[in-house]
């Protein structure tokens, strides 16, 4: 009998130790007794010194629904944990299925036969293939290039060639951009060796879909981040696409960026890794300048069509222009973008109208005493759906509009702003016999309403779409020809950091949809032209954009200049809560004085820019650093000191991605 270290499920940060079996390997999942109940967890290694003082319990039995983890994903999922200072127990819990492996018959499959289709590489895409290839050990490859450059067939020709070396291979992709088409263009070209996970699956199929890759019968695996988790055998090549999407970041408990995970799974499965964008992420472009990432770049279109031409629409000046032609047009459409619509529909051609606000109407405003409905769990304004639903985005708390101002009785409430609904009410107001379609969270809600969508876009049963940023992503459409951006002032204005980063990233994508085939064309409507995140997408300038953007995050002392963690605090209480957070702040003040951590700021703490949601009042506390040791010394001190905390909830987010 030995002495094992175990690495529990449970919101522990510690490893327990156990006896058991001499013959037990590190990787091997095991029941143990845990507290009152049989709990779960996973070998870490032997346990050397072993307290005689100690009665030590034993191991029940090996769990045989789990599969062997092996050396290189231990020593990942250890690093995770000690990165982003979160139990390594609950961290190892998610590259397992959700369910039990079902009985003997091999899963059903998801998908129809398809006939292959072969793509040859150009010679440019064919060098950086080769080029990525060349290196039998970690290394990290930036492949940048517009959309439509031919990024995705890279991947493909990569995986294809590890394939015939009896390698697999993991592709992940933002959430919003894992569309039936990208699933297909890859079982097309590679056979039916695709497997697929995503949060649209049922447990059984997740499950189904995790075992067809962890025994080896399906050689690639395409995800959304979660997928970053499956157990690959043999894995020879990982694929981040679109690596500066937001939605590598899990916001919710296990704070990680799989971009960033991956990389560092990459490091100890000793294999190359590709991040593909046409806007690459500040972080990722630093990195590829100082060597550590190559940089490949795809520098036209795949095929000769040329991109987009994109104007920008100044609506103050459209504002007086249509006063004086005493325009019947709705406020949020200038004659240029009206103009185009009409043109391109009457050519035949698909229009896409892209405007980050669902419902009708952002807020509701009372005409006589400003009387505005919020929220009253998270301080922020319903938007108004359908004629009288208010509704709000954080809690899904929902009203209904009355005819007179509830709080002066006199005035009467009107909708203020603009979302989805509106502009597809005015859409078919204007273009009566045009088949109109809305695309946003009320209307897109699962995977079946996001396929049939992508197939009346196809079949062109769809003129007009209108959508929030779910049509920014990863589709792509022969006709659509036309895109215009109702109010690109909304993603502008967000007080955060990486603000002008994301508006510049969505502008460009958003342009990306347009003229994939035909030669396509992008209006921008906005009350601040000038904004270089507009100017600099408007010519498609990426270098000159992130070059700007870099010296401002120098000067601000932002990432990719700093490493930073904030720290989360929520109460009910508001001023027990603030009252903590303060006391958190000290203690790391002088800490940081008495360790002479030269290199480390704490700001704050201050009201979060959402200070309430769900009830529970939130303040945070920002700590950046340029020095990775001096950052998670002040993070274990956090851990350490809110350990006994009961009342209030203490999050810590490393590398976080917004800041609201
Ligand atoms: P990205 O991933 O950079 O957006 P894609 O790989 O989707 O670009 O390529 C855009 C289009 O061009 C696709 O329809 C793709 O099949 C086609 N394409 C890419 N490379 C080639 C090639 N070498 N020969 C022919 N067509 C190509
Ligand atoms: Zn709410």
């Amino acid at each position: 009998m030995n002495l094992w270290k175990i690495a529990v499920d449970a919101p522990l940060h510690q490893t327990f130790s156990y006896i058991g079996p001499a013959d037990l390997t590190a990787g091997t999942s095991v029941k143990i007794p845990f507290g009152k109940r049989i709990s779960t967890g996973v070998v870490m290694g032997d346990d050397p010194k072993r307290d005689t003082e100690i009665d030590y319990k034993s191991i029940i039995e090996t769990d045989v629904d789990r599969p062997q983890l092996s050396p290189p994903l231990l020593e990942w999922a250890e690093w995770m944990s000690k990165y982003y200072h979160y139990p390594v127990g609950e961290i190892l819990s998610l590259f397992f299925p959700p369910l039990k492996r079902k009985g003997r018959n091999p899963p059903r499959d998801l998908f129809e036969k398809l006939s292959q289709q072969v793509v040859v590489l150009n010679s440019e895409q064919q060098k950086i293939s080769n080029a990525i290839l060349q290196s039998h050990d970690f290394s990290s490859h930036l492949l940048w290039g517009v959309t439509g450059s031919g990024k995705t067939e890279v991947y493909i020709d990569l995986i294809r060639k590890l394939i015939d070396q009896n390698k697999n291979a993991l592709v992940l992709v933002p959430e919003i951009a894992l569309t039936p088409q990208l699933v297909t263009r890859f079982r097309k070209r590679l056979g039916e060796v695709v497997a697929v996970l995503h949060s649209h699956l049922t447990d059984r199929e997740r499950t189904d879909q995790w075992w067809s890759v962890a025994n080896g019968e399906k050689k690639v695996l395409i995800g959304a981040r979660s997928a970053l988790f499956c157990p690959i055998p043999n894995l020879g090549l990982i694929v981040i696409d679109e690596e500066h999407d937001g939605s590598y970041k899990q916001e919710e408990t296990f704070k990680y960026n799989a971009r960033d995970a991956a990389v560092m799974r990459a490091f100890y499965e000793k294999i190359p890794i590709v991040l593909g964008s046409a806007t690459p992420s500040l972080e990722t472009w630093k990195n590829a300048e100082e060597g550590k990432y190559q940089m490949h770049v795809l520098k036209s279109r795949a095929s000769d069509m040329i991109l987009p031409s994109v104007e920008i629409v100044d609506l103050t000046e459209e504002k007086t222009k249509k006063k004086e032609d005493a325009s019947t047009l709705p406020f949020w459409l200038s004659h240029k973008l009206f103009e185009a619509l009409e043109e391109n529909y009457k050519k035949g051609f698909q229009s896409a109208l892209f405007i980050n606000r669902r419902g009708v109407a952002q807020t509701v405003l009372c005409d006589s005493c400003g009387y505005i409905y919020t929220c009253p769990n998270c301080d922020i304004s319903l938007t108004l759906h359908g004629t009288s639903h208010l509704v709000c985005h954080y809690c899904d708390y929902s009203d209904s509009m009355s005819k007179q101002c509830p709080d002066c009785r006199e005035g009467e409430p009107k909708p203020v702003g603009i979302g989805t609904e509106r502009v597809e009410d005015d859409l078919h107001k204007l273009f009566p016999s045009a088949r109109i379609a809305r695309v946003d969270r009320d209307e897109v809600d699962s995977r079946e309403s996001m396929e049939s969508f992508v197939g009346k876009m196809e079949n062109h049963e769809i003129d007009i779409v209108v959508g929030t940023q779910m049509i920014a992503k990863g589709l792509d459409f022969p006709k659509l020809t036309l895109v215009g951006v109702v109010l690109a002032d909304v993603a502008l204005s967000v007080p955060d950091f990486r603000a002008a980063e994301r508006a510049f990233q969505l502008l460009t994508q958003v342009s990306g949809r347009a003229g994939r085939h035909y030669q396509g064309q992008v209006i921008i409507q906005t009350y601040r032209q000038d904004h270089p995140s507009l100017i600099f997408s408007q010519h498609h300038d990426v270098r000159g954009f992130v070059t700007q953007e870099l010296i401002h995050r120098k000067e601000l002392f932002y990432p990719p200049y700093s490493k930073i963690a904030c720290v989360r605090f929520s109460s009910l209480k508001q001023s027990s809560c603030h009252q903590y957070a303060l006391d958190i702040s000290h203690a790391l003040r002088s800490y940081i004085d008495q360790e002479h951590f030269e290199k480390s700021q704490i700001l704050g703490p201050t009201p979060a820019p959402l200070v309430r949601i769900r009830n529970r009042y939130r303040y945070h506390l920002l700590l950046k650093s340029s020095s990775q040791f001096e950052l998670h010394r002040l993070l274990q001190l956090v851990l350490h000191l809110s350990k006994k905390e009961r009342q209030i909830k203490v999050q810590i987010d490393v590398d976080p991605y917004t800041l609201m």
